[in-house]
């Protein structure tokens, strides 16, 4: 008797510990269950204004529909590595990522402060095809980076022209117009204050010739640049993209993360990325202001 009394208390203790934990963790579960809901929701709606961000910057950048499509697929799929990717190229120097195209001039006052003489370094690892050539300082170490890189695997990088000065740009420009008229002209050299080489980040390689693609320095670019930070601008079959025929020779420093943005996200073209940026960004035209 006593041993059932005990064996009935011990079972009734027992569903009572059951009955007790069964009901704590069932509310437990409705709070999880409501906290979860709450926070998907939220990161639901935090995901839907990523990608609809995307979306508007892509259609203010004027990007072909395939190319939004894939990116507000990523934008969808893959948000923290695509929203990563956006920071690290926003992150560095503006002037790095700024639209300079035939609708988009610099400031008119701009002049880079940073410039250094490329003929004042010890012994670099490229060459130039004369005196006088000058860069923004980041510019010039990104260069010498690839170009120790590039002469490790014997091929010598020729500097033609870096930056121009706007006095330098219409000089330039008022030439090739005297030489070939003003409709040939703006398909081959920039008005000033519309050209990347002021912006002291540009660099043209070689002969500045067509003959320049056939050449190791231009397919070992076309391979490596790009791990350097540097970007072909005027890429083959996109004149009506880029205002400008195809220049195999003509690279831009936009730093390491804009140039995996690049090829990563857009497709290798540079006035996409740089165009996409700008929208982002989200000031008037999207461009750093003074
Ligand atoms: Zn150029």
């Amino acid at each position: 008797m006593r041993v059932m009394n005990a064996a009935r208390s011990i079972a009734f203790f027992g569903i009572s510990v059951l009955a007790f934990a069964g009901g704590a963790s069932c509310e437990g579960r409705r709070a999880v269950l409501d906290q979860g809901a709450s926070a998907f929701a939220a990161a639901a709606a935090e995901s839907a204004a990523f990608v609809s961000k995307v979306e508007r910057a892509a259609s203010a950048a004027g990007l072909p529909a395939d190319l939004t499509t894939k990116l507000a697929a990523a934008a969808r799929d893959d948000r923290p590595a695509f929203e990563a990717d956006l920071a690290a190229a926003l992150a560095p120097d503006p002037y790095l990522t700024f639209v300079v195209d035939k609708n988009h001039p610099l400031p008119e006052t701009y002049e880079p402060a940073d410039i250094v003489a490329l003929d004042t370094l010890a012994r670099p690892s490229f060459k130039t095809n004369r005196s006088g050539h000058t860069l923004r300082s980041l510019a010039v170490s990104a260069l010498e980076r690839m170009a120790a890189a590039s002469r490790a695997e014997r091929v010598t990088l020729v500097v033609s022209s870096g930056y121009r000065s706007a006095a330098y740009q219409k000089k330039v420009y008022e030439r090739t117009v005297a030489e070939m008229g003003k409709e040939a002209a703006d398909r081959e050299s920039a008005r000033p204050g519309y050209s990347q080489h002021q912006l002291g980040l540009a660099v043209d390689f070689g002969s500045v010739t067509d003959g320049f693609a056939q050449t190791s320095p231009s397919r070992w670019l076309e391979k490596n640049a790009s791990r350097f930070g540097w970007s072909l601008s005027f890429p083959k079959g996109y004149e009506e993209v880029t205002g400008y025929r195809w220049e195999s020779w003509h690279y831009r420093y936009v730093g390491e993360a804009a140039a995996a943005l690049i090829d990563r996200r857009f497709g290798g073209i540079q006035h996409y990325a740089l165009a996409f940026l700008a929208a982002w960004r989200n000031t008037g035209d999207g461009n750093p202001r003074g």
